[in-house]
């Protein structure tokens, strides 16, 4: 299992002094610029196991001791919308509008297994922790192979198995037998830290009737369910000319729709459908970088927002984005709603950077606030910085590179480096995966 992290002395205090127990913690995290609500303060922060248990302006003593002086404490980001392994597909199939990129990924995701799946998760868990990202949503297959990549590394996520019965009985009930053996298999695995959903692929893949079953398992047995909906105008075409109805009205109707549900994309959405979504309290995950390189269209962010939505932020996979970097996702979304002139603050954006895809997937963290998940990614402060108008200013400051990041407590990635793992080893697997999967040059 994971080793015990040695931090360099001078990072590490452990003084028991009598008579400061009662301001000691496992970890603490000191003299930060934090994000808290809507602003910044500064103030230290206790962790105790894996959940914050002070934030404040009292001097306190950690086991573990971080200097935060000069440096940004947000709460850990969320990627609510991620395939992890399909960064074996970075810079595969380049240039297509989704439809033709669907066809040419499917073929060369038949060719995967479960090692090859553990090695792309891997090399994503690797990505995302060194951005700060601490925690995401991933639909896929090979599930065993993303759990264990959770697992090694210290990561936070909910997964499911990606079905598609394409109208076809016995394949629904394959599918759905082997995303409930996921489920039954890890749901709340590695101390809670990984948990399993149910992922239908979207309502052009999968017929009304699975839909239908899916979420009535869903209710029974108190899953999330997280489906792509509306990405691209073939597809409302296509479930309109099929039902008569437009893909969110289709759902409804289907009784999918809840605040225990989803949505990846949206980014057709009729004033009707938002209001929908909206009054049944599901979740979006808006990724926006995919959505313009698969030439798919642009979401309208501020009216969901303004309805009530809770908007999260998605990367989707490497294959269309390339990166899995939130901080980098979040400006892109912020000056796509600049173009159409609908302006979101910049504090809710970094809100739905982080809180928003917690509260999306029933996590409680995302939050800087005593009883939260101990989430946190430290970024340092730097020239691009100042002077300092506004600090959640720095969604425009495109920063990939996280600082420190803590997940459920625990000091993952230190000075840039993710302890847990050996990153040359995973980009050489990630390569030798590759040759296997494409041949050589
Ligand atoms: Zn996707």
């Amino acid at each position: 299992m994971r080793q015990r992290f040695l931090l360099p002395l001078s990072n590490r205090k452990g003084h028991y002094g009598r008579g400061l127990t009662e301001h000691m913690y496992d970890l603490a995290i000191k003299n930060g610029l934090c994000f808290i609500d809507r602003e910044f303060v500064e103030c230290n922060i206790g962790i105790n196991g894996n959940k914050i248990a002070y934030v404040g302006k009292s001097d306190i003593r950690g086991e573990i001791e971080i200097n935060a002086a000069n440096m940004f404490v947000l709460p850990g980001l969320f990627n609510a919308h991620t395939h992890a392994a399909m960064t074996l597909f970075r810079g595969y199939a380049e240039g297509l509008p989704l439809r033709q990129w669907l066809e040419k990924v499917w073929e060369v995701e038949a060719k995967l297994n479960e090692d090859a799946v553990y090695w792309g998760s891997m090399l994503a868990c690797l990505e995302m922790l060194k951005s700060g990202v601490t925690a995401f949503a991933d639909m896929y297959i090979h599930m065993d192979g993303v759990a264990e990549a959770v697992g090694e590394t210290g990561i936070r996520a909910i997964i499911g198995y990606g079905m598609a019965d394409r109208g076809n009985v016995e394949r629904a009930e394959k599918e759905l037998e082997i995303a409930l053996e996921v489920i039954s298999k890890w749901n709340g695995s590695f101390g809670g830290r990984l948990r399993c959903m149910l992922t239908p692929h979207a309502p052009y893949t999968c017929s009304p009737e699975f839909l239908r079953r899916i979420a009535e398992i869903g209710r029974e047995k108190n899953l999330v369910k997280h489906i792509h909906l509306s990405e691209t105008l073939w597809e409302v075409r296509e479930i309109k000319k099929q039902f008569g109805v437009r893909p969110a009205e289709l759902l409804d109707s289907l009784g999918f729709l809840d605040d225990k549900t989803v949505v990846a994309h949206a980014v057709w959405l009729s004033d009707e459908e938002i209001s929908v979504l909206a009054k049944k309290g599901v979740s979006v995950a808006h990724c926006p970088t995919s959505n313009l390189k698969l030439s798919s269209g642009v979401a309208r962010v501020t009216e969901m927002i303004e309805s009530g939505i809770n908007l999260s932020i998605g990367t989707d996979g490497a294959a269309s984005n390339n990166m899995l970097c939130v901080m980098s996702e979040v400006r892109t979304a912020a000056l796509l709603q600049s173009l159409r002139r609908k302006v979101v603050r910049t504090s809710d954006w970094l809100r739905a950077a982080t809180e928003n895809g917690y509260r999306a997937y029933g996590f409680k963290g995302g939050r800087i606030s005593t009883g939260m998940l101990a989430d946190v990614t430290i970024f340092q402060k730097n020239f691009r910085h100042y002077p300092l108008h506004d600090p959640a200013s720095l969604i425009f400051v495109e920063n990939c590179e996280a600082y420190h990041v803590i997940v459920n407590g625990e000091l993952i990635v230190e000075e840039g480096i993710v302890l847990p793992l050996d990153e040359e080893k995973v980009l050489k697997k990630v390569e030798n995966v590759k040759e296997r999967l494409f041949g050589h040059g």
